[in-house]
């Protein structure tokens, strides 16, 4: 079957599409019914553990004490028999590797008894502890692979969770995983660590300020995750997106974005069932999914759950991407994460809303009505202010890699200029204190009249949105809307923690040492601090539009760095500042933060290796062929015309001809510069120093061989093009 024959049953098939018979019922089952049945929850453990234990394990996960290994018999019993209840055979250590992903080891319950049968079994030692061959992942030198022992360690923080299969279930264990000599081998840890250290330096603060008794503070986590759907079918039939996950070529569609009217617009039936089902899944595993809607880019949608503690909500954020991939194909569509898969259309993001609080002060970044009379707000909002701008080069580093760097920057997404938009509010409000220290008031929320009697009044919120913004303060919690839909939540949150936790330590030491402990003094010392902070920060804060060219110049006035790309922003990971910082606060050593850069830098050029020999080979094997043939097709016509006397007119041939020839030419200059890559199954030898080669005299060409094939698209006869069009992957549905 030739390409274009491909092409065309690919466009068949989607045409014939018989909807699936809807699996679910809310009738029958109400959604509330299955939220969270199959979670091991706070509820089931109360259930099913002897109070002691029970009291322990929740002393542990509300109030972040040290686990006591001995009730592990207790709980694994427990754990094994409510698992066994919902058809379990196997249990599974899931970790977080630093490639991103999600890995999982299984083992069975069941041991031999020794009389022919066997008996399910399931210990403390089994739960808090498991050894999966760490000598697959990466580690970025920080373990050789002869020397492949890693530990899973229980996370009790995380719940344990039921996950279905057809076949049988299987209990997963969401763990931390490190290698035998000590470092941390994934996403996990870190975060846990940088929880603690947030948590160490808000009570510091909350202390100052005079509460007592303080409950752990812990950092919150909302993410809106955007992907795109589009049917299996012309998935398979584009080797691009089943092994980059985008489109390495495709002319833009005559038609686009431009009319905006996809977004928020009427869901599909067949994206809405699909999204239905998704949503049963995520209650089923108590992710709080909340929004769904149309996003701007055709066949783009968002998916939102409300915010939960930011541990949980980074692994629930893995388990949501694999389940909107898994149903996709039940649907018959795939469910495609990649920052940009199709070039020229909008692409995906994942806005990572961020906040931090306790169950007594509740959100510390809620200002209230009156945030100029609330000290503490206007502390924790300046702290966050202050280590935005401090650490902007390490917020755009944890950012970074080679699918984001199609995104950011294109006027769709933020730019690569981290700063920070307030709103109206609370930018008057610092101004204010910018200027004499004591702000007197605050801009008033007022009532948005719709003009239509019957209709309700609005609130209004005090503050605009602002898309444009890559660090957006949104009335009670700060948007990081940069980050990659692809991403691990982590290394953002991460970063978010740790330079937070840092300001807040900075301003509680202060304000010890200006008050000697003496409450009295407390408020004009705050002032004063305040004044300091915005007078040293608040070149951080932009209100306009983060698209405009003007910005990029006032950034460059303002200092403010703009790394535009991967390679330039992962210099940053490791600079003996932030070294200092991630030691200094217990996240990260030296040799953890090292070796993530260098994995970082490797899983980039692995990315560009790919892409770069996958071009060259879908268009020598895909492309030319059909080019060829059309070529072929178009003399042959010419002679029969000259034949019988008819002028036939070559342009259009003499045209495609050229840009065959180039497209031989671009494919070899292409191979020979990839073939320096570093590629090749055994990771990459000097990860940086090639990360750079490949950015500037490889990518260079795969833009030139794009150039070539997507200007052929436009030449070579439809029926002859063998991959499905951006027209058809985008619009028939
Ligand atoms: P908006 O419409 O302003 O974007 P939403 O209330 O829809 O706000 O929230 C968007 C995301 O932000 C949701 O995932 C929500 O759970 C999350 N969010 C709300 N409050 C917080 C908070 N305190 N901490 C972290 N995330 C939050
Ligand atoms: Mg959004």
């Amino acid at each position: 079957m030739s390409g274009s024959q491909a092409r065309q049953q690919a466009i068949s098939a989607v045409l014939n599409y018989k909807p699936i018979t809807p699996a679910l019922n809310f009738n029958e089952t109400p959604a509330a019914d299955i939220y969270g049945c199959n979670v091991f929850s706070i509820t089931e453990m109360e259930k099913r553990l002897p109070k002691q234990v029970f009291k322990s394990v929740k002393r542990t996960i509300e109030k972040g004490e040290p686990l006591d290994n001995s009730i592990a018999d207790v709980v694994a019993s427990a754990m094994m028999d409510w698992a066994i209840s919902k058809g379990a055979t196997h249990y599974a250590h899931v970790f977080y590797p630093l490639t991103g992903i999600t890995a999982e080891k299984h083992d069975s319950f069941l041991s031999p008894d020794g009389k022919g049968g066997a008996i399910a079994e399931f210990s403390g030692a089994q739960l808090i502890q498991g050894e999966p061959d760490a000598s697959s992942f990466p580690s970025g030198g920080l373990r050789s692979t002869f020397e492949a022992r890693g530990y899973t360690a229980w996370d009790v923080t995380s719940p344990a969770y039921i996950l279905e299969n057809p076949n049988g279930t299987t209990l997963c264990i969401p763990t931390a995983f490190v290698s035998w000599t000590g470092p941390a081998l994934d996403k996990k840890t870190p975060v846990l660590r940088s929880m603690k250290a947030l948590n160490i330096q808000a009570q510091r603060l909350l202390k100052l300020l005079g509460h007592k008794d303080i409950p752990m503070v812990t950092a919150t986590c909302g993410p809106e995750q955007e992907y795109f759907l589009i049917d299996r079918n012309f998935f398979f039939a584009r080797p691009d997106l089943v092994n980059a996950g985008r489109t390495l070529f495709g002319a833009k569609p005559p038609k686009g974005q431009e009319f905006s009217d996809q977004y928020f617009g009427a869901i599909p039936e067949r994206v809405l069932a699909y999204m239905l089902e998704c949503e049963r899944e995520f209650y089923k595993l108590g992710i709080p999914v909340k929004t769904r809607h149309n996003e701007v880019a055709p066949s783009q949608y968002e998916v939102a759950p409300i915010y939960e503690n930011a541990n949980v909500a980074a692994d629930h954020q893995q388990l949501l991407m694999m389940i909107l991939k898994n149903v996709a194909s039940k649907y018959g569509m795939s469910c495609l994460l990649h920052e940009k898969p199709f070039a020229g259309v909008n692409g995906s993001g994942k806005h990572l809303n961020w906040s931090l609080g306790n169950s007594a002060q509740g959100n510390l970044l809620d200002p209230g009505e009156t945030p100029h009379q609330n000290m503490q707000f206007l502390l924790f909002c300046g702290a966050v202010i202050r280590a935005v701008h401090l650490h902007s080069t390490l917020l755009r580093a944890v950012i970074a890699h080679a699918g984001n760097d199609h995104r950011l920057g294109a006027n769709e997404a933020p730019p690569a200029i981290i700063s920070i938009f307030l709103g109206d509010m609370l930018a008057d409000v610092f101004e204010q204190i910018k200027k004499s220290g004591a702000p007197t008031s605050s801009k008033g929320k007022g009532t948005l009249t719709v003009g239509v009697d019957t209709l309700p009044q609005l609130p209004k919120d005090a503050g605009d949105r602002n898309r444009t913004s890559p660090f957006a303060f949104t009335g009670n919690k700060f948007e990081f809307r940069a980050v990659g839909s692809n991403q691990s939540l982590s290394g953002p949150l991460v970063a978010l923690n740790t330079i937070v936790a840092e300001s807040i330590d900075y301003i509680a030491t202060e304000l010890e040492k200006a008050t000697g402990g003496d409450p009295a003094k407390l408020a004009p010392a705050a002032q004063t601090l305040l004044k300091s902070i915005v007078e040293k920060h608040g070149v951080v804060i932009f209100n306009g539009d983060g698209y405009s060219e003007a910005w990029h110049q006032e950034a460059e006035k303002r200092g403010l760095p703009n790394l535009k790309q991967t390679v330039d922003a992962l210099e940053y990971i490791a600079t003996p500042e932030n070294i200092a910082m991630f030691e200094k606060y217990a996240v990260l050593t030296k040799e953890e933060v090292v070796s993530r850069q260098e994995i970082y830098y490797e899983q980039y050029c692995l990315t560009i290796n790919v892409e770069a020999n996958l071009m060259a080979e879908i268009a020598k094997t895909v492309i030319y062929p059909a080019s060829t043939r059309y070529v072929g097709e178009l003399a042959s016509s010419g002679a029969s015309l000259k034949a019988v006397g008819v002028e036939f007119d070559a342009t259009l041939l003499n045209k495609v001809v050229a840009l065959n020839k180039s497209l031989v030419a671009t494919v070899a200059k292409l191979e020979e510069a990839a073939s320096h890559g570093g590629g090749g199954g055994h990771g990459v030898a000097n990860p940086k120093e090639t990360a750079f080669y490949l950015k500037n005299s490889v990518i260079p060409l795969m833009v030139e061989l794009r150039g070539i094939v997507d200007e052929l698209e436009t030449y070579v006869a439809d029926d002859h093009w063998p991959l499905p069009t951006y027209q058809e992957m985008l619009f028939i549905k």
